[in-house]
């Protein structure tokens, strides 16, 4: 038995998922999500696997054959959530769990109506990292293991869902639409992302479409129109974009973020939307997380400096390609001074001030002062408050 990483009750000793296949019925009337996920495993086997979970309920576990998995929870740890063991038959090959999650699911804010801009529909997104996939699916819930998916996601029909994933259909239900979805590359489960409402969208370029709610995406779709020149951009920096599209999502008000880096599908706060294009640099700091960081990530979330410091550095790099190098200067200047302002608030011994943390018996966070924060607009204008994926992270430097 070997855990691999502080946040994860995964065992690389243990058979490990491949690909994920998820149905998920998304229920705004009771705030959550009545989940199927199929684990497809890298290769036939039996015994322990652990998963990670959070609030989830679990109903039914089954092998590939039909026969029922035995499996226990074991105790809420109040950081990792409960592990759920599975004792796998001899020769399984792929594994079903029946579950719902909690209202509270640390991954999944839910909006009332009057919180979005259109005050009609309610809204639903995700935010995974660092460790919050484990409250919307069961998964070996470390960036160390990647897997692809498949997802069906079944949503009252006014509304639509948006994956960081592919689109691969929609079928029409008795007043549901059930949106598909195909993930072909691996990720870690960190950058698993849903978010669902009433969306539109608009094409950018060939690759590159915004979506926003109704009221929103005129405005988005002038924002960001020169993405394809960042991506191309990019490209001349760091090689071909592996990701086929580079689609985004301009979220309501309460998105706590700048930006999240949910591969093919970056969500961003709609505070960009300053109507002059002065703010979209947090776009080129998004994109630059599909080299550094989705590509290729920390094992763990105690060396999560060599994601976000190379995500700085690249973003940095684009913008001069873009502006040039007086307002890299600039760039760095002002990186230099919030580094600075840092180190000095948490102190120049601060365990929370080191490149590599030691944080078993932490939460995790991933919002780091550089990409985050710098632009005040992000933070001052969240309206409603901390949000769930906010919640139980005490010792976020951000803040
Ligand atoms: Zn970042």
């Amino acid at each position: 038995m070997a855990l691999v990483d502080p946040h994860s009750y995964a065992d690389d000793a243990q058979p490990r998922t491949k690909h994920l296949r998820l149905h998920l019925a998304v229920d705004f009337e009771k705030k959550r999500i009545d989940g199927r996920a199929i684990l497809e495993l890298a290769s036939p086997a039996g015994g322990p696997m652990d998963l990670d979970t959070k609030g989830l309920t679990i109903v039914a576990v089954t092998a590939s054959g039909g026969g029922e998995v035995l499996f226990d929870l074991g105790p809420e740890d109040p950081i990792l959530g409960r592990r759920l063991r599975l004792k796998l038959p001899p020769g399984t090959t792929e594994v079903l769990l029946r579950y719902y999650t909690a209202q509270d699911a640390a991954a999944l804010q839910w909006l009332d109506p009057a919180q979005t801009e259109g005050k009609k529909h309610p809204y639903l997104f995700s935010q995974c990292q660092a460790i919050h996939a484990r409250s919307m699916v069961p998964c070996q819930d470390t960036a160390r293991f990647r897997v692809t998916y498949h997802a069906e996601v079944t949503v009252p029909e006014a509304l639509s869902a948006v994956m960081s994933a592919g689109p691969s259909g929609v079928l029409k239900g008795k007043g549901t639409r059930t949106f598909l979805f195909d993930m072909p590359q691996a990720i870690p489960t960190y950058l698993l992302a849903l978010a669902v409402g009433e969306l539109e969208s608009r094409d950018l370029s060939p690759r590159a479409r915004v979506w926003a709610e109704p009221a929103t995406v005129e405005k988005a779709a002038w924002e960001f129109a020169g993405v394809e020149e960042m991506i191309v951009k990019a490209e001349g920096l760091f090689g071909p974009y592996d990701w086929d599209r580079y689609d985004m999502l301009v979220l309501p008000p309460s998105f706590p973020y700048g930006g999240m880096e949910n591969p093919r599908m970056t969500f961003l706060t709609p505070t960009l939307l300053a109507g002059d294009r002065s703010l979209v640099d947090v776009v080129a700091h998004e994109l630059a997380h599909s080299w550094t960081g989705n590509l290729v990530t920390n094992a763990t979330s105690e060396h999560f400096w060599l994601n976000e410091g190379f995500t700085v550095w690249a973003e940095r790099r684009i913008l001069e390609a873009i502006h040039g190098e007086e307002a890299a200067t600039l760039g760095w200047a002002l990186g230099q001074k919030a580094l600075e302002d840092s180190i000095a608030r948490f102190g120049a011994d601060s365990p929370l001030t080191k490149l590599r943390t030691h944080l078993e018996g932490s939460t995790p966070t991933t919002r780091s002062p550089p990409c985050r924060t710098r632009r005040g607009r992000v933070s001052s204008s969240s309206s409603s408050g901390r949000s769930g994926a906010l919640r139980g992270t005490p010792s976020s430097p951000t803040t």
